[in-house]
């Protein structure tokens, strides 16, 4: 792991829904060393620098997916492939293996499919993955043909029912639940949306682990920024991603965040 930004350049964009671009960048995993599924980079477009999910872990090659939602975003969407940015990272406690059982659920809604792609095609391999990849509409949907040639059961699952099941992804969930099981989930999207997914999962006794963004600034566990209530578990440290049984001991889970300067809101 390395604390100050490695320079890359940027080898190939995706423009893969009207809002969101894949960037990819060479990552020597030798030197700068193999990231996890469910680890983050510290992104720096030479003016600021911001956290991303790696949504693509390949051989010596890293892809970060973005979604263009302010300044920063909006800047990262202006790149063209020879570009630079710096990375720091990766960071973060990410996904881990330590699951018993092959039946796997991963369920992601908007950008949280960033990480959701990253285990899920991780996990194929070996075992039965199913996804549920939800989107508000059917071009915000995600992933849905590189995850399927990975050999990935892939639902997709539409707000507006353009594409794929029509609802929310709990919906989707509480639909599969009628026809199968599961004994593990991965999980990545807004709060809301992971609160309603956990309510489901624990009554069907579906462990899982979950990933949550709060606002980041050192990334290294020492600035105390992203500390959540009531453990002050830092999301950059012993998260982004936890087990279901510590999301039960965060007690600000889907209810509130702190903005910049540490305000609840
Ligand atoms: C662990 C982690 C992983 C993330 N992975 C992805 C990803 O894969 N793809 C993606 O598109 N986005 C991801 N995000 C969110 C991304 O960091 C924000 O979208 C981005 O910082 C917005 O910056 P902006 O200037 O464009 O927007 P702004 O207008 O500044 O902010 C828009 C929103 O982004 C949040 N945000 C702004 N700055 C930060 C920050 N320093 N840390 C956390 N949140 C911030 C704000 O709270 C606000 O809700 C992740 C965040 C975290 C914490």
């Amino acid at each position: 792991m390395i604390n100050e930004p490695k320079i890359v350049e940027i080898t190939e964009i995706i423009e893969e829904t009207p809002t969101i671009k894949t960037f990819k960048f060479d990552w020597n995993f030798k030197t700068l060393g193999k990231p996890n599924p469910g680890e983050f980079v510290m992104v720096w477009n030479f003016s600021n620098e911001k956290p991303m999910s790696i949504s693509q872990i390949n051989d010596n090659e890293l892809a970060i997916s973005v979604k263009n939602i302010g300044k920063f975003t909006s800047e990262l969407h202006e790149l063209n492939v020879g570009d630079q940015i710096g990375i720091r990272g990766s960071y973060g406690h990410g996904f881990n293996n330590s699951f018993t059982g092959k039946r796997i659920i991963a369920i992601g809604g908007g950008v949280g499919m960033a990480p959701i792609n990253a285990i899920a095609s991780d996990l194929a391999a070996n075992n039965e993955v199913s996804v549920i990849s939800a989107a508000q509409t059917k071009d915000e949907l995600l992933f849905l043909d590189s995850l399927e040639n990975s050999g990935v059961d892939v639902n997709p699952c539409t707000d507006d029912g353009s594409f794929g099941f029509e609802g929310f992804a709990t919906n989707c969930l509480e639909s599969l639940l009628e026809n199968a099981t599961y004994d593990y989930a991965f999980v990545c999207g807004p709060e809301i949306m992971m609160k309603g997914i956990f309510e489901i999962l624990e009554a069907a006794n579906i462990p899982g682990q979950y990933s949550l963004e709060r606002y980041m600034k050192c990334a290294l566990g020492v600035c105390g920024q992203c500390c959540v209530d009531s453990e002050g578990w830092r999301i950059c440290v012993e998260g982004p991603v936890f087990e279901n049984t510590q999301i039960e001991q965060i007690t600000e889970f889907a209810k509130y965040r702190r903005d910049a300067a540490g305000v609840k809101y």
